[in-house]
């Protein structure tokens, strides 16, 4: 089954169940003070769940763009580097408002994956709510009872509140929740260890696919917990992994829904994917990072010096750093990929390819700008290297090798590589300890969490640091990387 058919798949299911289909809602959001980007189904549902309105329908299945770069969810770090966790993703979901709870949650869930996709259910880990004795919460047994209906009792798993109990913030609708793993091993590895060991533990091939949030009770302000009149369904699925799963691959990269762009990459580099891991983590990187930037764009956020376009802007500069450091592509490239971009996800998402020449435009722009940057802090290493040739020295030192990366761009790897060609090296550790000042000066001023929902901040230069930052001082850009 292709990505599309996958796609496809989910919402006719649910609207085989009565469900009404809702569009994506942009990825950018602007009317929540406290969130900036989506980066939950369920987020435009809000109001529902908080009762302050009334939904068309009490049943709903969508598509969400999600992004999950700030925050209580900040994946940027992982991105590239792991193979499931995206910048921007879809998240499939259905919604009950009120109206069914988790007896059909639990049984359509299981249905679509098993009979309709036909996962392999011995592969299938189902995990629940094992309750919580200060919050006074009894474990989940109406679903594990519900579970056993389907499951064999032992790929039933109990998690604890980290996982498996969901609050919108410190007050308002929460509930347990039940989540879908899979176990994607190779069955030499599966009978050398059991998966359900791994669920949960962060194993690249053990991964989380579905989440379904059971939400029951309400968080008062003094933080008891009170029963909820109505009793609501919020379920998340991740749209690439499931493509991975149903293709049966290793990577959600080796899926069609990235396979396209990274041939496209991989020809534009003169490069092979899958035979160095610095290359392929780049690769992914930018076939990664250019759908977050040209969804957001697309849904009018354009990169800038604050709060969301500033999240945009260092998303945009990871991936041309990573392409400049090790691809080689030293001219603007990113927006080459906007045709396929729209040619692959125009039907579900027309926005991107009804302002394709738009998009690719700004980020042309945005890539130029930052690789004359970049010259310049080569300019600047040049300079470097002639005051250390005349006072005899050979280290750069870690505060010059911060000042590099912190005014011009540049990341130490690639200050040691050329470093490295021009017969001098790089304090690596005085690098480090200057990095670690400045963390504590950005984690000082770093915004509030309030959960699901971000408080954001006054100060928009230290406010979103996740893998790298950028602010602006005197008309220079500066650009750092953790
Ligand atoms: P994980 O534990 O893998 O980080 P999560 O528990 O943070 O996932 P949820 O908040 O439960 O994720 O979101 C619902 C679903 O969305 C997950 O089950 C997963 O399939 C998918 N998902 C979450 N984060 C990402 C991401 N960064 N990229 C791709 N899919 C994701
Ligand atoms: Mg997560
Ligand atoms: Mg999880
Ligand atoms: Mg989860």
């Amino acid at each position: 089954m292709d990505a599309k058919r996958i796609r496809s798949t989910f919402i006719e299911y649910f609207q085989s169940k009565q469900h009404q289909f809702v569009p994506s809602a942009p990825i950018v959001v602007k009317n929540d003070p406290t969130l900036m980007f989506t980066n939950a189904g369920m987020n435009q549902f809000k109001d529902y769940f908080l009762g302050n309105e009334t939904p068309a329908s009490t049943r709903a299945t969508n598509s969400q763009k999600c992004l999950r770069v700030s925050g209580k969810h900040n994946d940027l770090e992982e991105v590239g580097v792991d193979t499931y966790h995206h910048t921007m993703f879809e998240m499939l979901g259905n919604w009950s408002f009120g109206d069914y709870f988790k007896k059909e949650a639990i049984a359509w869930s299981w249905e679509l994956l098993t009979e309709v996709y036909k996962l392999p259910v011995d592969r299938l880990y189902v995990t629940v709510f094992e309750g919580d004795k200060g919050d006074g919460l009894e474990r989940d047994m109406e679903a594990f009872d519900m579970w056993t209906e389907h499951v064999d009792k032992e790929k039933i798993l109990f998690g604890d509140k980290t996982d498996n109990f969901w609050e919108m913030g410190d007050v308002g609708p929460c509930g347990p929740c039940s989540e879908i793993h899979i176990d994607l091993r190779p069955e030499a590895e599966i009978m050398a260890q059991p998966g359900k060991d791994l669920v949960n533990a962060d194993h690249p091939q053990v991964i989380e696919v579905w989440n379904l949030v059971f939400i029951q009770f309400n968080r008062q302000a003094n933080g008891s917990l009170s029963e909820l009149p109505a009793k609501h369904i919020d379920t998340g699925m991740g749209f690439e992994r499931l493509v991975r799963a149903i293709q049966n691959k290793t990577s959600n990269y080796d899926t069609d829904v990235f396979t396209p762009f990274i041939a496209a990459v991989e020809k534009k580099a003169g490069k092979k994917y899958g035979e160095d891991e610095k290359i392929d983590i780049a690769i992914r990187v930018i076939v990664d990072h250019i759908r977050a930037i040209s969804f957001t764009i697309a849904d009018g956020q354009l990169p800038s010096n604050n709060k969301a376009g500033y999240v945009i802007r260092r998303i945009l500069r990871r991936a041309v750093r990573y392409g400049y450091t090790f691809l080689g592509f030293h001219e603007p490239f990113l927006h080459e990929l906007l045709p396929l971009l729209s040619e692959h996800f125009g039907e579900m998402f027309p926005e991107v390819s009804a302002q394709e020449d738009f998009i690719a435009k700004v980020i042309y722009e945005e890539e130029a700008a930052f690789l004359r940057t970049l010259d310049n802090g080569l300019k600047r290493l040049d300079q470097i290297k002639a005051d250390m040739a005349n006072k005899g020295e050979q280290v750069i030192s870690g505060k010059v090798a911060f000042e590099l990366y912190d005014t011009f761009g540049f990341p130490l790897d690639l200050t040691s590589l050329i470093a490295r060609e021009k017969g001098i090296s790089v304090d690596e550790k005085g690098f480090d300890a200057e990095m670690t000042k400045q963390k504590n000066r950005s984690r000082a001023a770093a915004e509030q969490e309030t959960g699901d929902w971000v408080q954001v901040g006054e100060d928009a230069g230290v406010q979103f640091v996740g893998y790298d930052s950028l602010e602006t001082t005197s008309n220079i850009i500066k650009y750092r990387e953790i």
